[in-house]
């Protein structure tokens, strides 16, 4: 008799992580504040764009999403040649694993992190080269250099980082790649550039470095999450790569004219963005001011660091006063910032937390 294999994933596969993404608030009285979401309601044009969109659905997208590169490319003082898309920066970044690593390449990038990354590299056969966070939560550049070998396809730098928040400043980002092969690709990812505290030109750092690329979202400042629409300036013949490497028509029609649309709405969503800044300004000096040690932050959220004990205990609290923060295992808690009334109810909380 033969003997009955049922069909066995990759052992990559089997083994991987999984993503933990941000509970999903249930009930209205409940703050999602665990997946660093826009609270605001989606962009009025974007509703309008997907409203006019929902008329074509019969129809496959334009498999070059010419519309939207044109528009990320205008906005950026860029060429569309230059410009790669894909369904969220997460999918951009499949594509750009996908088209720089054989098996057995090296991804680096800091840990922690964003979760996504070591997933992404198993997924691709690359292994995770994970360079710890410096004691003040910084990405540590010099480690991360002496690191590299020639199996360093890439690296990854998340600035700010999440979910600590920290972000690397341009010029060290500059004496960095004055440091890295050439032959090794550096990633910037950008999600939460809208939140800094200084308005950097990072396309005027990747003109300066033929192995730097850019990897934006629209997922979290422009409140585009639930669409899945990013994408990344790179080097045309780069960029060229990660358009071949995109899963066809991956960017839908309704994500692509949303795209558009949210890009078309830049000073609504800087003023939200601002919005946002100015209270996480207010939220981690008060934090502070309860004796929590809390990083700087250019993100819409902010870090607790706390051991396990502590960190298990206040996800339960958290959770117990209907607020969703994201806990992860032997590293903190990382709470997203929102509109005042749920940030006042964070702090009323934590200052409940001190006095027991
Ligand atoms: C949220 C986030 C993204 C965005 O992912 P999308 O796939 O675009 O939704 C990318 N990088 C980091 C570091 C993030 O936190």
């Amino acid at each position: 008799m033969v003997t009955i294999q049922p069909p066995q994933p990759r052992t990559a596969v089997s083994s991987l992580p999984a993503y933990v993404a941000g509970r999903k608030a249930t009930h209205p009285d409940v703050a999602a504040l665990a997946a660093n979401e826009s609270h605001y309601p989606p962009l009025p044009l974007v509703v309008e764009a997907i409203t006019e969109a929902a008329g074509r659905v019969n129809r496959y997208p334009d498999m070059a999403s010419t519309k939207l590169r044109e528009k990320i490319a205008e906005v950026n003082q860029v060429t569309s040649d230059e410009v790669a898309v894909g369904p969220g920066s997460v999918g951009v970044l499949a594509q750009l694993i996908a088209a720089m690593c054989d098996p057995g390449d090296d991804v680096m990038f800091a840990w922690r992190s964003f979760e996504a990354y070591p997933i992404l590299a198993q997924v691709a056969g690359a292994n995770s080269i994970k360079v710890p966070l410096t004691p003040d939560e910084r990405h540590d550049l010099p480690r991360m250099i002496a690191e590299i070998t020639v199996r360093t396809k890439v690296v990854l730098l998340c600035s700010p980082n999440n979910p600590t928040g920290t972000a690397i400043h341009p010029d060290e980002i500059a004496a960095f790649m004055e440091s890295v092969p050439t032959s090794t690709l550096v990633v910037l990812d950008e999600a939460y550039r809208e939140f800094m505290a200084h308005d950097l030109d990072t396309v005027e750092l990747y003109r300066r470095y033929p192995n730097l690329c850019l990897l934006r979202t629209l997922s979290k400042a422009y409140g585009l999450a639930g669409l899945r629409v990013g994408y990344a300036i790179a080097h045309p013949e780069i960029a060229e790569a990660l358009r071949r490497t995109q899963i066809p028509f991956s960017l839908s029609s309704i994500a692509e004219a949303a795209g558009v649309a949210a890009l078309d709405s830049l000073p609504l969503v800087l003023e939200r963005a601002a919005t946002v800044t100015a209270e996480r300004e207010r939220v981690i000096a008060a934090v502070r001011e309860l004796g929590w040690p809390v990083p700087d932050s250019e993100g819409n959220f902010f870090w607790l660091r706390c051991a396990d004990e502590l960190r298990e205990r206040l996800v339960h609290e958290f959770n117990e006063a209907g607020i969703m923060v994201r806990g992860y295992a032997g590293d903190g808690i990382r709470v997203t910032v929102a509109d005042a009334p749920a940030n006042d109810r964070v702090l009323g909380l934590l200052a409940e937390i001190g006095r027991r």
